[in-house]
């Protein structure tokens, strides 16, 4: 049987995929380090606990499977930490990226699907859509890390017939509570997750800046739910295996929420009024980030069907599962 080789597919969005993939009987086999999500179960799927850029690795995986494509999602994603430590963004994201490239063209592998991010975009401070278009320009070291696949992938098509579609993610958020697969990074810095951090320990969450040109002077996101998410890997995986030629796209709703918006929606699933506190701007952050979406639904048949309270009511499902998880282990510890 051919397999998928998902790297990172045991994170937040890779085991979304890996889900919907499943589901859809693709066989798979998923390298995953196992860091911040150890209690990912993946019935049915191969799982090898490693690194995406162990050279030898992932030579015995390319001579014991058939792969007939690649879906990475292994990568440093800390904003703020890419900053001070952009020599293990750049090792972890780049330099170990080109070493798979590398392996994939020894074993004659040559889809990948590639986890990009709206972060390479020059930012906007404007309420304009970003298209595909808009010029390239990342703030950030791990925006640029992200950039720099791009222009490999870009350059691997051109010189050794590399087919990729790199999805460029806006906001992922949401959960699959029903399949206990949501976000669980640590250190959280995700607004979702700490919103409802703040609800559960009712302490007032924090806003970082009201004083942007936005409608009500917080930035406005285009969330995007993980389940939506998922869909669009698999649509684009087809795309691939069907023939599909090298495509960079937009993978957001189309659709912009300030932080403003999301206190008042979180409250209200949580079920309590949450207090708040205005704190100063965040390093890095930019008024609006909104997707213009025609690409990726023109060419891969795609759009998000989540609302922003669906999004929230999932994610706040999977995050009191985990609650519940932990406060148990916690008792089971205390209690040996
Ligand atoms: N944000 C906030 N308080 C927090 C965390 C985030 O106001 O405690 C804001 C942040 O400034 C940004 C938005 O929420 O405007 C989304 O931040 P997140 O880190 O979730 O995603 P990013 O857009 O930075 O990738």
């Amino acid at each position: 049987m051919r397999m998928i080789l998902l790297l990172g597919g045991a994170g937040f969005v890779g085991s979304c995929v890996a889900h919907n993939l499943l589901q859809q009987r693709y066989g798979l086999v998923i390298i995953d380090l196992f860091l911040h999500h150890q209690s990912v179960v993946l019935p049915g799927a191969v799982i090898i606990r490693g690194d995406f850029g162990d050279e030898q690795l992932l030579k015995t995986i390319f001579t014991t499977y058939d792969i007939a494509a690649v879906m990475h999602f292994a990568a440093y994603i800390e904003v703020g930490r890419s900053v001070h430590e952009p020599a293990a963004f750049y090792e972890n994201n780049v330099v170990k990226t080109k070493r798979l490239f590398d392996v994939m063209l020894a074993y004659g592998v040559k889809r990948i699907v590639f986890s990009s991010s709206c972060a390479i975009y020059a930012p906007l401070f404007s309420a304009e859509k970003l298209t595909e278009s808009h010029q390239l320009n990342p703030l950030s070291p791990y925006g640029k890390t992200k950039c720099a696949v791009e222009f490999l992938l870009q350059d691997y098509a051109v010189a050794y017939n590399f087919s990729y579609v790199s999805l460029r993610y806006f906001n992922a958020a949401g959960a699959l509570p029903e399949h206990n697969l949501g976000e669980q990074h640590n250190p959280e810095t995700h607004v979702i997750p700490l919103l409802f951090k703040a609800c559960e320990r009712q302490e007032p969450f924090t806003i970082f800046g009201d004083d942007y040109p936005t409608p009500d002077g917080s930035c406005v996101r285009d969330y995007i739910h993980v389940r939506d998410l998922a869909r669009v890997h698999t649509k684009a995986l087809q795309y691939l295996l069907t023939g599909g030629a090298a495509l960079a796209c937009n993978v957001g709703s189309g659709v912009g929420h300030s932080v403003k918006e999301l206190v008042a929606v979180a409250s209200g699933i949580c079920g309590q009024p949450l207090a708040t506190v205005i704190k100063p701007r965040r390093a890095g952050d930019v008024p609006f980030l909104v997707a213009d979406v025609s690409r990726v639904q023109d060419l891969l048949d795609w759009r998000a069907e989540a609302s922003l309270p669906q999004i929230i009511d999932d994610a706040w499902q999977f995050y009191q599962r985990k609650q519940l998880k932990n406060n148990a282990a916690a008792l089971n510890l205390e209690n040996s």
